[in-house]
């Protein structure tokens, strides 16, 4: 442990948006660890309030402005005076021009400024000073930081930054930058050193992961990347996010080939419309989703498909729209994120006007999550009568005497907690589960034979 000003002080933070903010949000408690400060469970009681903020849409942009301004009414933190800082994408977005809106905020960090986080946070302590840092130059990754996991039995791993894509709705491009691959034997060598602390799962995270590698090697390698990984002798490995113009015949190979690789896809659709396929720049037709889909089915038969969808980008049509449904329909989905277009100013599709109704707009929506939850249900169907490993996780928030884990197909599962057994020693474990009931978000069955 470093020597650190901020030594004994508590923290707290709080993230919005995707699981590279969560990850990141890990880096910054590792940073904070590491110079001898304390994790606490609500903002009141922290002298550091860290607020890891989202601008893919507009709501989940807003909310910080409420989180902050709800930190004016906190009582007085125990070391006497609170910091306040605001990092992720809207603070690299916005800089110091945020420091304008929200006027307690004492320190502004961008995305690649994560590795600066504790020196910004002492300096707002020792001089009381307002301080910013969000240069796209700072390039120490924070990929090679410390880094605090919530859970010891599985972990995000974080394979590359960025995105080239530059799909036209997207901001994510402009406040992540370029895709920068971390290097191979870094990855492996983590994984490795997981695998010797007990972890079981990993997620490797990237914008794209497909094109894992390109700036590296000059090609894509994440098919070589998934078996090496998989030899590490880790358990479970899911990725995300996975870009269909970039998924390669090699990389549904080891998926199919790797006992390790879960049978679980998320391929991001995003519309069934060629026409609106092509507004967006998202490189590939509708004929090539479904053929690719085919050919991933083919190789694994059993996957769960999940993938991410809008509606209402500028000039969708209800004709645009009912191809998005039925391409929903006919893929069969396991599981989908859907979300209303959102505007971001700065992106190419915030310059097309759009005379669409919101009403027509949110009538289209729940008609998708309507085609979504009967796929989700259907698939779930499949699992009735079976004999399923769940990942434990804890128990239901609901009813803790129920376990909740996670299945190879990263569908939920639950479970009563057997007699005699304590739900928290077998947080981390896998068991096996009689399914009896499918429902559209969860399975449900009884615990048999021994935790593992
Ligand atoms: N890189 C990932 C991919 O392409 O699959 C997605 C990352 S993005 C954080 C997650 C999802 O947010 C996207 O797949 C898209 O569906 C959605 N999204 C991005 N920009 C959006 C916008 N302006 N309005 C609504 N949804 C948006
Ligand atoms: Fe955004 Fe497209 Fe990059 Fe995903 S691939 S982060 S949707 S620009």
């Amino acid at each position: 442990m470093q020597a650190s000003s901020l030594s004994g002080k508590t923290y707290f933070i709080r993230t919005f948006g995707c699981q590279m903010n969560l990850h990141d949000s890990e880096r910054v408690s590792g940073m904070l660890d590491s110079c001898g400060c304390l994790e606490v469970a609500g903002p009141e009681d922290a002298d550091i309030v860290v607020f890891m903020t989202c601008c893919v849409r507009e709501a989940a942009d807003t909310r910080l402005y409420g989180q902050c301004s709800s930190c004016k009414s906190l009582p007085a933190p125990p070391g006497g005076k609170r910091v306040i800082a605001v990092g992720g994408c809207i603070a690299q977005r916005d800089g110091a021009g945020l420091l304008t809106n929200l006027d307690n905020v004492d320190v502004i960090f961008g995305t690649h400024s994560i590795a600066h986080v504790a020196e910004l946070i002492e300096e707002a302590f020792a001089d009381g000073g307002r301080h910013v840092r969000c240069e796209e130059t700072d390039l120490e990754p924070a990929t090679s930081m410390p880094w605090h996991r919530a859970e010891n039995y599985r972990a995000w791993v974080p394979i590359m930054t960025g995105c080239n894509n530059f799909c036209s709705y997207c901001i994510v491009p402009y406040v992540r930058g370029r895709e920068k691959s971390r290097p191979f034997e870094q990855i492996v060598d983590e994984v490795r050193g997981l695998v010797r602390s007990g972890v079981r799962e990993v997620t490797l995270l990237g914008q794209n992961v497909n094109s894992y590698g390109r700036d590296l090697f000059g090609e894509p390698r994440f098919a070589e990347l998934l078996r090496h990984v998989g030899d590490t002798g880790i358990e479970r490995i899911f990725f995300t996010s996975s870009h269909p113009k970039d998924l390669l015949p090699e990389t549904i190979d080891a998926m199919a080939e790797v006992p390790a690789v879960m049978p679980q896809l998320h391929l991001a659709v995003q519309s069934g419309s060629t026409r609106i396929l092509k507004l967006m720049n998202r490189k590939y037709t509708r004929e090539a989703y479904l053929d690719l889909i085919d050919r991933v089915r083919d190789r694994i038969p059993d996957i769960a498909l999940s993938t991410d969808i809008i509606v209402g980008f500028p000039g969708e049509t209800e004709e645009d729209f009912e191809q998005t449904l039925s391409l929903a329909e006919q893929v069969g989905y396991a599981q989908a994120f859907t979300f209303i277009y959102s505007k971001r100013d700065g992106t190419p599709a915030a310059k097309i006007d759009d005379p669409t109704p919101r009403e027509v707009i949110l009538e289209r929506f729940n008609r998708l999550v309507k085609v979504i939850e009967d796929s989700a249900f259907a698939y779930n169907q499949g699992a009735l009568g079976r004999r399923v490993p769940a990942l434990i996780e804890g128990t239901s928030k609901k009813d803790p005497s129920r376990l909740l884990g996670k299945s190879p197909w990263n569908q939920t599962v639950h479970a009563p907690v057997p007699d005699g057994i304590e739900a928290a020693d077998l947080v981390g474990k896998i068991v096996d589960v009689d399914v009896d009931v499918a429902r559209t978000w969860y399975l449900s069955g009884t615990v048999v034979g021994s935790p593992r």
